[in-house]
């Protein structure tokens, strides 16, 4: 009689044990169901893109997204942040080094899609593994790998968006209202690849990169680019007269290139409207374009061995400035827009760059 009555209590154990681990389960699940039906079509999309390219799988997936707005045919304009962010809202945050990290921002640029997501595996490894974590743990990295997301899925990708603005030459900058569309009518007979947009800072992709730089105030801005072949630098002290100076943002640059095989540095001109012009020239923050050398997506694999370690030293090599941190602090406050409800967080980011300066030719 008692070992039966131990025997049900046992049962009654393992019944309990059974609820509680499946309750656990359902908990996991809707931790990761942050994926909202939005996000999940985008990653099927996406993960169609990267196999038709030959890619291994993105994984897109198990990132954690965060999303605020849509682009012009509804796909969400997403990020993903590496490092402690709890603090965003406090001073704590400012003493944090900060870098964004934008692919994607012209469609028909294969490469820099897929390069953004081998940064995301490489960071996620790194955050994770004890060796590093003490490099990082300053470290605050802003990744959206698909600025442009209506251009990339297209039948046949463009670099336009959706509604044919070419969203690094939308930024308001200050020549904007009185260059842009001069220069695109009068300079590239209005090319559609180039075209401005009839309003600064009238497309959403525009808009999200603007909000990026806006909320996490960055200290540095590496934007993805190709094929030039080339390594450009926009913000403080900047080269003047093939003179490089010796500040901490221009040691940056040549280092990168030092770590990628003396990859070509170019001053390459800013267009009204180019992220380049609005985030390196008017605000001071140091941005680097990296294009890269083709868009052949067969070459991914290569352009990535290439730059991994100038990318993590990129992202390790501090740069916080106390006087640019000033500069950008009165905008950097989320800005809450009442017509679109946040999907996950409440979060916007910015950033794209194209820079151009010598060959107006050549646009990136
Ligand atoms: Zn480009």
């Amino acid at each position: 009689m008692k070992s039966r009555y131990t025997k049900l209590i046992n049962i009654h154990w393992v019944m309990l044990a059974v609820l509680f681990l499946s309750l656990q389960g359902k908990a996991v699940a809707s931790e990761s169901a942050k994926l909202t039906p939005s996000l999940s079509g985008f990653c099927n999309k996406l993960e169609q893109r990267f196999k038709k390219y030959g890619w291994e799988k993105s994984d897109c997936e198990s990132y954690s997204w965060l999303t605020y707005r849509n682009s012009v045919l509804g796909d969400p304009l997403t990020w993903t942040v590496f490092g402690d962010a709890s603090d965003e809202d406090k001073p704590s945050f400012k003493q944090k080094d900060v870098s964004i990290i934008m692919c994607g921002v012209h469609g028909d640029e294969i490469t820099p899609i897929k390069f953004c997501f081998d940064i995301m595996g490489y960071l996620r490894a790194t955050y994770d593994d004890p060796k590093l974590k003490e490099e990082f743990a300053n470290k605050i990295v802003i990744v959206a790998p698909l600025v442009n997301p209506d251009s990339f899925f297209k039948g046949r990708p463009t670099r336009v968006n959706a509604r044919g603005v070419d969203v690094n030459r939308n930024f308001p900058t200050k020549d904007w209202t009185k260059d842009a569309r001069k220069l695109w009518i009068s300079h590239f007979r209005k090319d559609k690849r180039r075209n401005p947009g009839l309003t600064a800072s009238s497309e959403p992709e525009v808009v999200f990169q603007m909000n990026l730089v806006k909320r996490y105030g960055p200290d540095k801005i590496i934007s993805v680019h190709s094929p030039l072949t080339m390594l450009d630098y926009d913000g403080p002290n900047a080269v003047v007269d093939g003179f490089v100076d010796g500040t901490k943002a221009h040691e940056l640059l040549i280092q990168m290139s030092k770590d990628a095989s003396d990859y070509k540095i170019q001053n390459y001109p800013f267009f009204p409207g180019s992220l380049g012009n609005w985030a390196g020239k008017e605000r001071d923050i140091p941005t680097y374009t990296l294009e890269l050398p083709t868009s052949d997506p067969a070459k991914s694999a290569q352009y990535w061995k290439l730059f991994k370690t100038a990318i993590h030293k990129a992202i390790a090599h501090d740069l916080k400035d106390p006087k640019i941190v000033e500069k950008v602090a009165p905008e950097a406050k989320p800005e809450v827009s009442p017509d679109i409800k946040p999907s996950i967080s409440t979060t916007e980011d910015p950033s794209s760059a194209e820079v151009a300066k010598t060959s107006p030719q050549l646009i990136n």
